[in-house]
């Protein structure tokens, strides 16, 4: 394993009416959050969520955005941003209190990501009585109507359903709006929320202050950045797509047929950490989890077939530690807050790139270190080839020994057999009840076929369990360690 290089020195540019100020180096800073500007009961706030100093993306962003001005911000995973759009908020409303009107509105593409932005409002705010409101879908209009009914000072919201009330709850406005913050806004654009986010800039006042956080620029960030901020501050905390730099990344090359035994050696070989593993597909993740725990281990799954109490119920185990393996699709992989994950593994390698970056930066968060495998099997060279291209540099092997692997392959096999029917099961239960949606890519039979034709069965799985009573086995009750 190795570490990655040092970023650039820092610099300040000006550029037209854009002043840009790149930094780099290791993400906490040695400077205050007092020396910045912030006012002594946010500062309290800060120490209260254990934050001493302030994160390299909080210090060049808070002097400015103190003073009031616009900013367009491209900060990495991890980085501390929803501190650097939080403070200032709360800050300016701490100075200029308004009643009966929302003061802020802060803008985040997923629900997951909404809620934990809510959270960070609610540890600053709370102490100085800001009052919050978070509002995204999955969740009972009327509940939120009643809430947004008291006038909080603050919405944290996904942009369809704040669209949603501004058009159908009665009373709710933006007339008064102060602040807008956008975060993830690539993401946000390439979810098509543009539509969205263009409505809703027209019914609130130009006169406010914007805050726009990106990972990447992208031209559809450009045109949204030319429509909504003002003379802005540009801030990237680096050049080019980096990941976190206390992070030891490394690749295993392995046959597709022995993915599931290869990742049982890598959970049982970091057993006791928090891992987080990547997956595909919802059907996918859930088997996995299924099998995991079928050998003993606790592991749990978040995707977006769940519905939001169970993807928030799982996510609670996670960061609780109840559980210690997330077994997840992409859903997971942005702006989702877990924190001290000790290992990220790419169980099945991202279709982009970027994804892999935002996968990753679930590890070695605010200057921790941490570690991320990738398993490549020879269907995905390609694939990986172009993400190495992208780091612009070579992972490292990740190096094990076959047959010690192997030695797992027959409980394996037995544990895969299992969740396959388990899921069968699942499957053919909620499809029962018409929770499922309808699309044909999600046919469970289907899906499973195709899994056992890429390999992920071992050779073996696939033809049903042979085993009855899988769940009362007693098998994971024990919990699985490898002999050396
Ligand atoms: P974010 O990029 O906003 O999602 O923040 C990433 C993580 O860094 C979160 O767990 C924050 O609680 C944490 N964090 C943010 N600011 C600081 C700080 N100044 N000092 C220490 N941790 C921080």
């Amino acid at each position: 394993d190795e570490e990655e290089e040092d970023n650039p020195p820092s610099s300040t540019v000006a550029d037209g009416n854009t002043t840009t100020a790149t930094t780099s180096s290791s993400i906490l800073t040695e400077t205050s959050f007092e020396s910045l500007g912030v006012c002594p009961p946010l500062v309290e706030a800060c120490h209260k969520l254990g934050w001493k100093n302030a994160t390299r993306i909080q210090e060049t962003v808070l002097p400015e955005a103190l003073q009031g001005r616009d900013i367009i911000g491209l900060a990495e995973t991890g980085s501390g941003k929803t501190g650097a759009f939080c403070l200032p908020v709360l800050q300016r409303l701490l100075e200029n209190p308004i009643r009966g009107a929302v003061f802020a509105v802060l803008l985040a593409p997923t629900r997951e990501l909404a809620f934990q932005i809510h959270q960070v409002v609610e540890g600053l705010g709370q102490s100085m009585g800001a009052t919050s409101v978070c509002v995204v879908g999955g969740v009972p209009m009327t509940q939120q109507a009643i809430a947004l009914g008291r006038n909080p000072h603050i919405v944290v919201a996904t942009p369809g359903r704040l669209l949603d009330h501004l058009t159908n709850t009665k009373g709710f406005h933006l007339r008064k709006l102060q602040y807008l913050v956008l975060d993830e806004a690539d993401r946000m654009l390439s979810l098509d929320f543009e539509q969205e986010l263009n409505e809703i800039l027209q019914v609130i006042p130009e006169d406010r202050r914007t805050l726009l956080f990106s990972a990447t620029m992208t031209s559809k960030v450009q045109k949204l950045q030319r429509a909504c901020l003002k003379d802005p501050v540009k801030v990237e905390v680096s050049t080019k797509f980096q990941t976190p730099q206390q992070l030891l990344q490394s690749y295993l090359f392995i046959p597709a047929k022995y993915k599931d035994c290869y990742l049982t050696y890598l959970i049982n070989e970091h057993a006791g950490q928090s891992i987080l593993v990547f997956g595909a597909t919802c059907n996918n993740v859930q088997r996995l989890a299924l099998m995991l725990r079928n050998l003993g281990f606790p592991a749990i799954c978040l995707h977006g077939q769940m519905t939001q109490p169970k993807r928030l119920g799982a996510l609670h185990k996670f960061t609780s530690g109840a559980r210690s393996i997330l077994i997840c699709t992409d859903v997971a992989s942005r702006g989702l807050d877990i924190p001290q994950v000790d290992v990220v593994i790419n169980f099945d390698l991202p279709g982009h790139g970027k994804d892999y970056i935002h996968r990753v930066g679930r590890t070695a968060r605010a200057g921790k270190s941490g570690k991320a495998i990738a398993m490549v099997t020879q269907y995905d060279v390609e694939v990986y080839q172009r993400l190495e291209g992208l780091l612009g540099k070579k992972l490292p092997e990740y190096k094990l020994d076959e047959e010690t692997v192997l030695v797992l392959l027959e409980r394996v096999n037995e544990a895969q057999r299992l969740a396959t029917r388990e899921l069968k099961e699942q499957l053919a239960a909620s499809k029962q009840s018409g929770r499922r949606k309808r699309r044909s890519e999600d046919d469970p039979e289907e899906a499973i076929q195709q899994e056992i034709k890429k390999g992920y069965m071992g050779g073996s799985g696939g033809r049903g369990g042979a085993l009855p009573n899988q769940r009362g086995s007693g098998r994971q009750s024990k919990k699985y360690k490898h002999k050396k």
